[in-house]
């Protein structure tokens, strides 16, 4: 796409008879921002800087003018919004690439001259917003598992400090649940290693269909899930366990010629509100160790520290 040929200056006087709502000369002028946004907005490659930098820009003409920034796919919602009765709104989209909703209010009513030149702002903000969602995507897919489409390890690394931050700022419970498949050599053994990567990832559907959006769940290394369960208490949290390996237990899978089943031990932990996230990780390790011991296909709960 490419930029607006036409100045501000020009723009503005385009339209007859409408004088501008605001005085576009009071600090920079209309033709600055336009100048300068470009480089303004290519400062930072994250999306809420970025856009908080376009706001500041669009207040420097319209002082009291907010927006609402919303990408639904990407999770993304930005509301700087006042209840005001005038509001633009644009669906914003680069060669058929849905980019996100914004939209601008404020309280007085925006003139045509207002709407050309919010506009022309827009029309520069494209570009840069592109760039900060393909790599907010890049930052997100750094983050995934490729086979199960959970968190990965590094995620798991990035949570567990924020949730138990949060669990002992706000003094709630938080739980650990650690999980490994039984046995999970001899699926590959027998069947294949492509029916071990469908047991991995009917063990992935089952977590995602046994947990609140509370909660998070990782692919923490091979054949081994971690859960992180917020607000949980190991009473709680051996429920959840308890309700994942039933419901893997159950199943039986066909990959074509073979059914196979299998079935998974759990260790689970809650977080005491003086040990470390790597102090829990190694309760929930050893209450799965005795939970391997005690003959698998079994949840064992950790003691207290
Ligand atoms: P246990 O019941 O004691 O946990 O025994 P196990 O066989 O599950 O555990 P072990 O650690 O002996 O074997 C784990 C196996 O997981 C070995 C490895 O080849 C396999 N594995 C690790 N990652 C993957 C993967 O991504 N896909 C498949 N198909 N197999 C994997
Ligand atoms: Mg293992
Ligand atoms: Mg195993």
């Amino acid at each position: 796409m490419e930029h607006p040929s036409i100045s501000n200056k020009h723009k503005l006087s385009l339209v007859e008879g409408s004088k501008p709502a605001i005085d576009y000369t009071q600090t920079k002028t209309a033709e600055d921002i336009h100048r300068q946004l470009p480089y303004t907005l290519q400062t930072s490659l994250i999306l809420e800087d970025m856009l908080q930098l376009f706001q500041h820009e669009v207040n420097a003409v319209f002082p009291e003018c907010s927006f609402h920034y919303q990408n639904p796919s990407m999770k993304v919602d930005i509301n700087s919004a006042e209840k005001s009765h005038h509001r633009c709104h644009y669906k914003l989209e680069m060669n058929g690439d849905y980019l996100g909703d914004l939209s601008f209010t404020q309280s007085k009513k925006f003139s045509q001259a207002d709407i050309i030149f919010l506009e022309d702002l827009l029309s520069l903000l494209v570009y840069p917003l592109r760039n900060c969602l393909l790599y907010k995507k890049a930052l997100a897919s750094a983050l995934l598992d490729d086979l199960t489409s959970l968190g990965n390890r590094a995620a798991y690394e990035k949570s567990l400090h924020r949730e138990i931050d949060r669990a002992k700022r706000h003094n709630i419970p938080l739980s650990l649940v650690l999980i490994d498949i039984d046995n999970f050599k001899i699926i590959n053994d027998n069947f294949g290693h492509m029916t071990g990567d469908r047991a991995l990832k009917i063990l992935a559907d089952m977590i995602n269909q046994n947990l609140r959006g509370s909660d998070l769940a990782f692919r923490f290394g091979g054949e081994e899930f971690v859960l992180l369960l917020t607000d949980t208490s190991i009473h709680d949290a051996q429920v959840a366990a308890e309700r994942i390996r039933e419901s893997v237990a159950q199943i039986l899978s066909h990959d074509g010629t073979n059914s196979f089943g299998f079935t998974i031990s759990l260790g689970v932990a809650q977080l005491d509100m003086n040990e470390e996230g790597y102090h829990l990780f190694e309760r929930a390790d050893m209450a799965l160790y005795e939970a391997k011991h005690m003959g698998k296909n079994i949840t064992v709960c950790a003691k207290k520290p």
